[in-house]
């Protein structure tokens, strides 16, 4: 059939002016529905939608992007003291290519099937030992859920646990991730001040009666920001008072195994006979952030709860990450590797405490971390903090203000963290000297 194309321009026209065609410079003329013609017809009094009044209290409750905007300043020649991420020029790149390999030939198919919800059993058995290895945490593979990363603990602890206007107690300062999960919950965080031998169990019990708590979260090794260790003595004394207030603590620990002279005092979980610690960690600290693995170990009634909400948020921690871990850990890698760490961030860490010690100016002090990736630097009180921000990043020094770290955010907090493991060796003195010239510029203004 033949049609005129004088007819067709007919009847394009007359749908044209029935409004059932729309032209457009470079797309053609399109036929409209009646719903789009309709749609059409509106445009021009079309209000835009008014997303902040759609939003939950939990998301607008956190609408703190300082961080993420200091952490994503990384790349080019920027010096960076202020992640806590691992060397890159130390990850296991080599044997994790040959585990893979490895992987692939031997189990290609199950490297992409699901894993269950608690995680792949080998790796959990693997996780079982490797807490054994941490003076004596009993915990089964049964005892031990397998999570992308200990944020996602921490996430969980908060939805498992916390009712809007629930109290959690933290450490003051503490790991800002933390106070934004709990906050975003509906928890007032309650903060206890810590000293050199960590969280001042003598202020924590007059909290405890005062502001019944939900639950304690504690880093009590190695502590983010700060760097501190929660001694022996406050350790039993921590439990006590968990026991005596029939409160769960919730022990973050990332940083444990990497310490830098004497094996540092067990973990809470250790020593707790009676089942009140849950347990997280990680291996974005001694491995890569990368692979999002990390652990929970608890009571079973508690850890029923976090295997369910792992079922309902993600089902279960990607395959081929879990098996690659497991037979990391299986060979002997991860042993292998911690000791490497060990070393190499000892000698970072000694790198930056002789770089703070030739460029310190009056009224700077620090302190010298047993393990962990952080130096707590506090700073002359006299400092204006968010022009230092800008004066360090202008020299090409980016680090985490302390203020970050306090719950409340306003403590007039004159702290910085200073990260000691992401910078290479040769960059850590040069960004200490230029980070100093900008606290001098800074005071001074
Ligand atoms: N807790 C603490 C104290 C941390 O420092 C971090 C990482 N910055 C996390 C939890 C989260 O680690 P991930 O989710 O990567 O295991």
């Amino acid at each position: 059939l033949e049609v005129n194309r004088s007819t067709v321009i007919k009847a394009y026209q007359e749908l044209k002016a029935d409004g059932l065609v729309d032209s457009h410079v470079g797309r053609g003329t399109v036929i409209l529905s009646q719903a789009a013609k309709k749609l059409s017809l509106m445009e021009g009094y079309i209000n835009p939608l008014p997303w902040y009044q759609l939003f939950t209290e939990s998301i607008t409750s956190s609408n703190d992007t300082i961080i993420g905007d200091i952490m994503a300043m990384t790349g080019g020649d920027v010096i960076s003291f202020a992640g806590g991420i691992p060397a890159p020029n130390l990850y296991p790149v080599k044997i994790m290519e040959e585990i893979q390999k490895e992987l692939f030939q031997k189990n290609g198919q199950e490297l992409f099937l699901h894993s269950p919800v608690e995680g792949y059993y080998p790796l959990r058995e693997s996780i079982s030992y490797l807490l054994r290895q941490r003076q004596q945490i009993t915990a089964s593979p049964k005892d031990v859920v397998v999570l992308s990363g200990s944020q996602q603990g921490l996430d969980f602890a908060a939805r498992i646990f916390i009712r809007p206007g629930d109290t959690v107690i933290v450490e003051e300062p503490t790991f800002f991730g933390a106070i934004q999960i709990f906050r975003s919950a509906g928890a007032r965080v309650i903060g206890v001040p810590i000293d050199n031998d960590g969280m001042r169990i003598d202020v924590l019990e007059s909290l405890l009666v005062r502001h019944k708590p939900k639950f304690i979260y504690t880093l009590p090794t190695f502590q983010n920001p700060s760097g501190v260790t929660l001694s022996l003595e406050r350790r039993y004394q921590l439990l006590n008072l968990a026991y005596q207030h029939q409160l769960p603590i919730v022990e973050d620990d990332p940083y444990g195994e990497l310490y830098y002279g004497n094996t540092p005092v067990p973990p809470l979980k250790a020593l707790d006979r009676h089942g009140y610690v849950i347990y997280l960690s990680t291996f974005s600290k001694a491995l890569f952030l990368g692979l999002r693995v990390g652990w929970v170990a608890a009571p079973p009634q508690v850890l029923a709860k976090f295997a369910h909400l792992k079922q309902m948020t993600d089902l279960h921690v990607n395959t081929p990450a879990q098996l690659l871990l497991d037979a990391f850990i299986r060979r002997g890698d991860y042993e292998r590797h911690i000791a490497l760490l060990r070393q190499e961030y000892a000698e970072r860490r000694n790198i930056m405490l002789k770089a703070l010690e030739k460029y310190k100016i009056p009224g700077i002090s620090w302190n010298k971390p047993e393990g962990g990736f952080y130096i707590w630097c506090r700073l002359p009180d006299n400092i204006v903090r968010h022009k230092l921000v800008a004066n360090a990043g202008k020299r090409g020094v980016v680090f985490l203000p302390g203020e970050a770290f306090y719950p409340d955010g306003t403590q007039g907090d004159t702290h910085i963290r200073l990260n000691y493991t992401f910078a290479k060796p040769q960059q850590i003195e040069e960004g200490i000297k230029y980070l100093m010239q900008a606290v001098r510029e800074t005071v001074a203004a």
